[in-house]
């Protein structure tokens, strides 16, 4: 088929990501003036991890002894990793964009006294209006138009390129601030939501040289029926565990037991604990979507057994991501800012997962902070991307070919895309090499990942979608690499064990300390102390990210 003409546009700030990150930021970016254009993968308003569930916030009345309970207990399970100001800064911003949602009329449960209960978000609902709120403010939105790659020059990030899936032709947006909303990585592991979910962004920001924190806190598994995708897993505490020939599976349930149980042999479970219809029936109302996959396979979850498997979450409730180093979510890289699952989230979540509230409102407030930034970076009007001279950044995974057939590519002993993604899951969702992490097991799956790395060049991409494929491949591989090699650097337990190698099962006051990597080829490993002395937020990102231009 005929490649049809480039769609390119000049807008002041691109969103990459249509989660509630990116429709938070371009909505705040667009409400600040900016001409703003916003791109997903898939569809704004159903993509990504929030969409399809629900959503616990951290929604706390401005009640200074409340609040600061919340932080207190924080900085303890982050182990020292968070700051006390920025978790009080989300409590305070989550609570403003709360209030705007109720305004918004969004459908808040009520208590019996008519209080509404700003805690939780359905997720379709939620985003539903998301994308309602994100085009009344005029932003020009694309879906199914996933980024591939970032525009760069001397002054910094200028736009990013990428492709229109259902119209087989590329798009180009110019824009003097780019900011990255992309969630994080799941690995394709198929837990509802998180399969479009391979962390591109990261790999477009390490190509433009930015910095990634927090890459080892990704030790974040989710039981989900073993033939589903739901993760939604908090009735299994209703269940009873079994192995596969019935036997009931005993012992305390702390936080390896499914894991370590999985490692002998097959576990099922019965949801028996709701022993009379009436708890059976709550439990269905108040989580209707865990059934779902159940009952379309005719299993009674209350009666029969059904099989678990523990799918790999990563970073998506783990806690790395792009290093923030200005209030506004700016990164290290002029013009570019992160915000959500995209960004690191150890400044309020520390070292401990920020799943069942935290993720959800730093995507929200970081969102909101990154459009705020982004907005007044690019009306500082000295760096015009329409008229600057702008390289595409990518390296990686963008494999010449398009246009040639399968078979000749192959001749060519390129890789195929499906066979290298599973050569990386191999390495990144076993139990053995993941879960239960050594300084051996993953020095070997990292070996074995560095030798992968230079075929995510050599991939078969005959169209468009072979090529989404294709640079999705290199981000995994990417991400898997600065995983693995953050997690050798930290040599110790930190916080609630997010991170843990089996020959340093105790904390070390002295590796109180982000690490850092950056790189692709080489990948280097920094640390960063700053967050421990006294508060203080940088100032605004026009100023110290002019200040990093070279
Ligand atoms: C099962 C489960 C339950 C959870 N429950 C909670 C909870 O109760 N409370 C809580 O705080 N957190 C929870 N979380 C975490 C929370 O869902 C995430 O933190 C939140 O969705 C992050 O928002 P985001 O916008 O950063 O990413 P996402 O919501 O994942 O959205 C990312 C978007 O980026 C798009 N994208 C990806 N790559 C590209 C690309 N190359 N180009 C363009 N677009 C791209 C995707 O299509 C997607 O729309 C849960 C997560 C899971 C998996």
């Amino acid at each position: 088929m005929t490649k049809s003409l480039n769609l390119t546009l000049n807008a002041d700030v691109l969103v990459i990501g249509g989660g509630p990150a990116g429709a938070w930021a371009a909505r705040s970016a667009a409400e600040r003036g900016a001409k703003v254009v916003l791109v997903d993968k898939g569809y704004l308003g159903s993509s990504g991890a929030t969409a399809p569930g629900g959503t616990n916030l951290l929604y706390l009345p401005p009640d200074q002894e409340l609040r600061e309970q919340a932080v207190q207990h924080r900085l303890k399970i982050g182990g020292g990793l968070a700051e006390a100001g920025w978790i009080h800064r989300v409590l305070d911003q989550v609570y403003i964009n709360l209030e705007l949602v109720e305004k918004w009329e969004y459908p808040f449960v009520r208590d019996e006294n008519g209080v509404p209960q700003r805690d939780h978000l359905q997720g379709p609902e939620y985003m539903r209006l998301m994308r309602k709120m994100v085009k009344r403010a005029g932003v020009k939105v694309l879906d199914q138009a996933p980024a591939l790659e970032l525009l760069l020059d001397g002054y910094g990030v200028g736009g990013a390129r990428g492709v229109l899936r259902q119209e087989n032709r590329d798009w180009e947006v110019r824009a003097n601030a780019v900011i990255i909303a992309t969630g994080g990585c799941a690995f394709l592991s198929k837990g509802l939501g998180c399969n479009v979910l391979t962390r591109d962004g990261y790999l477009m920001g390490g190509e433009a040289g930015a910095e990634l924190s927090g890459m080892e806190f990704s030790r974040r598994y989710a039981p989900s029926p073993a033939f589903g995708s739901n993760t939604r897993s908090r009735l299994l505490g209703w269940a009873t565990y079994y192995d596969q020939h019935g036997n009931e599976l005993g012992g305390r349930r702390g936080e390896d037991f499914l894991a370590e149980q999985m490692l002998k042999g097959p576990v099922y479970a019965i949801m028996n604990k709701a022993d009379t219809p009436e708890k059976q029936a709550i439990l269905r109302s108040s989580h209707a979507i865990f059934f779902l996959p159940y009952d379309r396979a005719g299993i009674d979850v209350f009666k029969e057994p059904f099989p678990l498997t523990l799918r790999y979450e990563g970073t998506v409730r783990g806690t790395g991501g792009l290093r923030i180093v200005t209030d506004d979510c700016g990164t290290t890289v002029p013009g570019l800012y992160a915000a959500g699952d995209a960004a690191t989230r150890e400044r309020v979540t520390g070292a401990a997962s920020g799943g069942g509230a935290f993720n959800a409102s730093w995507a929200i407030c970081s969102g909101t902070w990154a459009g705020e930034g982004a907005a007044a970076y690019a009306a500082s009007g000295r760096f015009n991307a329409s008229i600057r001279n702008l390289r595409p950044a990518g390296r990686y995974g963008l494999s010449p070919g398009e246009g040639a057939s399968s078979d000749e590519v192959r001749k060519s002993g390129a890789t195929p895309t499906r066979e290298l993604v599973k050569r990386i899951q191999d390495q990144v969702f076993p139990l053995k090499i993941n879960y239960f992490r050594s300084e051996r097991g993953l020095t070997q799956a990292l070996a074995k990942l560095n030798e992968l790395w230079p075929e995510v060049n050599h991939q078969i991409v005959s169209n468009v979608h072979d090529r989404l494929h294709a640079r999705e491949a290199a981000s995994m591989a990417a991400t898997a690499r600065w995983m693995y090699t953050a997690a050798l650097a930290r040599k110790e337990r930190r916080g609630e064990g997010l991170h843990v190698l089996q020959e340093y099962p105790d904390a070390d006051p002295e590796q109180q300390h982000r690490l850092l990597v950056s790189g692709l080829e080489e990948i280097r490993v920094g640390t960063d102390r700053s967050f421990l002395a006294p508060a203080s937020f940088n100032s605004k990102s026009v100023h110290s990210q002019e200040a990093a231009v070279k």
